[in-house]
């Protein structure tokens, strides 16, 4: 229905042949796809002849392995240059390729691989130990490739470069129909194990639109996007959208460095930077004479998603930096921008913007009416945008749940103003927003429930001025246990190595009881009221008095 057809060529809507190949075929063979900017100032260009041999050879790689069409292959990497052309060869190779943050610890791996059922892994040696502790639990997992071996370290443990050599820089992409899956991204609820969000190859068809309409992408243009390839982000607009138009991208493999950020900006003459809320308000906190020393001429169009973007963030980027700075809406199950303000569209600071043209949101209450604007309710979209997730791998039956009164449920509430702006008010579960990443309170608690002395654990996101939210938990210890610097210390390394360190609880509150519902469930409203000393609400359900839960000094 938004297709842009011209980039679909005799049918073959893969998604690594359009990245590549195509742009080849277009006469862009020897144009730079990619500069690799690492983070001890090595640089590197990558034309799209070479994405195009580099992730044909993969592709080979991946089919040798016996790595079949439509099973997971997974990258567990930080961003470096090898993650761009395994995720491209993987798709081509047609196998439902995943990205995972590299901070992941061992029990988010082992959810999120055991639940795809993932075949093989691309990672580095310094992650092994991290899978030789949960690999006995990984039946399905076959083959762990290292980026960084020389030579194969085990008949399951194998060198990608001794893989790469051997291989074909030829590959002949299948023809591949558009509903063929494509990405796979995990995603925390609020309940239960992360979820798979399953996309397809026709996605490209709307991240290519909207990276030429939204972000406004031209054949010249130099762009920047500051996400990791581990997040959705990374994936829909830090490798498909720009390079399915045959863009140049940038790609810095360092941490965020206000200093390094701008002399990126101004020494590569970057003309279009998608990046976060978190990441811009780390720099309003910079002294002002920094900005004063770079020339930031070249910048045509600054982007954010992730996180709402505070008004001030607008009124700092006008003045500090002389732009606009447009703020995109979107979730990894919309697979690409559906609400956003953008270049052509008058910004309301504060807003979310407004949706694309072909997109049809409401605000929707939970019986189904949709509610006239200025009223608050459930975010929600028509369904049947080309990027629109097709399922939770393996749990189709949570998928079907997303879905009420013809309507896709986001999990996000908000309002429409008269002009059909949106604004964004929050979740409507408990998952946690912190600096753009998606924390699920239940994934930190089983984590806590292992440290010994803590009997029970409750979490929630309290709002952050640098984070939006930061990750707060609620422990109730053991007979005998202490609280202390100790126990904390255990808890939050416990946490950063079982889940990630963006789920580390940035503050502890010890409790006699975590207040739950009469049927066991945490009442993290409960825990939020607490936390803020707001109004606790109807407390009927709870199985004791929170009055008599008394915090511990
Ligand atoms: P993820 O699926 O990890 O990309 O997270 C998607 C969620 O992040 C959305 O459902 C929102 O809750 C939040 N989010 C993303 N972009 C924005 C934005 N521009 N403003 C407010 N919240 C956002």
């Amino acid at each position: 229905m938004n297709a842009t057809p011209e980039i679909i060529q005799g049918g073959q809507y893969n998604i690594g042949h359009i990245c590549t190949r195509m742009q080849c075929d277009r006469g862009l063979g020897d144009k730079v796809a990619m500069r690799w900017l690492g983070a001890h100032g090595e640089r590197a260009d990558y034309t799209f002849g070479d994405l195009e041999r580099q992730s044909s050879r993969f592709a080979n790689v991946v089919g040798d392995l016996g790595v079949a069409p439509g099973e997971v292959f997974f990258i567990f990497l930080p961003k470096m240059p090898e993650v761009f052309f395994a995720f491209l060869g993987g798709l081509k190779a047609r196998a439902i390729t995943g990205t995972l943050f590299a901070n992941f610890g061992e029990e988010a791996l082992l959810d999120r691989l055991g639940d795809a059922g993932c075949k093989a892994i691309l990672t580095r040696q310094s992650y092994l130990k991290k899978f030789q502790r949960i690999r006995d639990k990984l039946p399905t997992l076959k083959h762990i490739l290292l980026v960084d071996a020389e030579k194969d370290l085990a008949p399951d443990v194998l060198s990608y470069p001794r893989l790469m050599a051997a291989a074909s820089e030829r590959f002949e992409t299948a023809l591949t129909p558009p509903e063929t899956p494509s990405v796979l991204h995990y995603t925390s609820g609020s309940t239960g194990k992360p979820k798979g969000a399953l996309h397809h190859h026709r996605s490209v068809l709307h991240q290519s639109r909207t990276a030429a309409e939204v972000l406004d992408l031209k054949p010249d243009d130099r762009y920047w996007c500051t996400a990791d390839q581990g997040w959705v982000t990374g994936t829909s607009y830090g490798i498909i959208g720009p390079w399915s138009l045959g863009v140049t991208q940038l790609h810095f493999g360092g941490a965020y460095d206000a200093e390094k950020w701008f002399r990126l900006l101004q020494d590569e003459r970057v003309s279009v930077w998608y990046t976060a809320p978190t990441a811009l308000r780390m720099l309003m906190r910079e002294d002002p004479a920094l900005f004063g020393r770079f020339d930031l001429s070249g910048v045509r169009h600054i982007f954010s998603v992730g996180e709402p973007l505070n008004p001030e963030v607008i009124s700092w980027g006008r003045k500090v930096l002389g732009h606009d700075i447009y703020d995109t809406w979107w979730q990894t199950e919309t697979g690409g921008i559906l609400i956003t303000n953008r270049p052509g569209l008058e910004i309301r600071p504060g807003s979310m913007g407004r949706p694309l043209p072909w997109i049809e949101a409401a605000i929707v209450a939970d019986d189904g009416t949709v509610l006239p604007d200025g009223e608050h309710g459930n975010l929600c979209l028509k369904p049947g945008w080309d990027s629109m997730f097709i399922s939770y791998f393996h749990h189709e039956d949570v998928y079907r749940q997303k879905f009420r009164h013809g309507w896709y449920l986001t999990g996000d509430t908000a309002y429409r103003d008269a002009d059909g702006y949106y604004w964004f008010q929050g979740r409507s579960d408990d998952v946690i927003n912190t600096s753009g990443h998606l924390v699920s309170p239940f994934e930190v608690e089983s984590a806590l429930l292992e440290v010994a002395g803590i009997a029970e654990a409750g979490v929630i996101g309290a709002s952050d001025d640098l984070l939006w939210e930061k990750v707060v938990a609620f422990v109730a210890l053991r007979p005998g246990a202490a609280w202390g610097p100790e126990l904390e210390l255990k808890a939050r390394i416990h946490v950063s190595n079982r889940v990630s360190t963006v789920a580390t609880p940035q503050e502890f509150r010890v409790l006699e009881n975590i207040p739950k519902t009469k049927s066991g469930k945490i009442m993290r409203r409960v825990l939020k009221a607490r936390y803020t000393g707001g109004s606790v609400g109807d407390v009927s359900t709870l199985d004791f008095q929170d009055g008599a839960n008394k915090e511990q000094p």
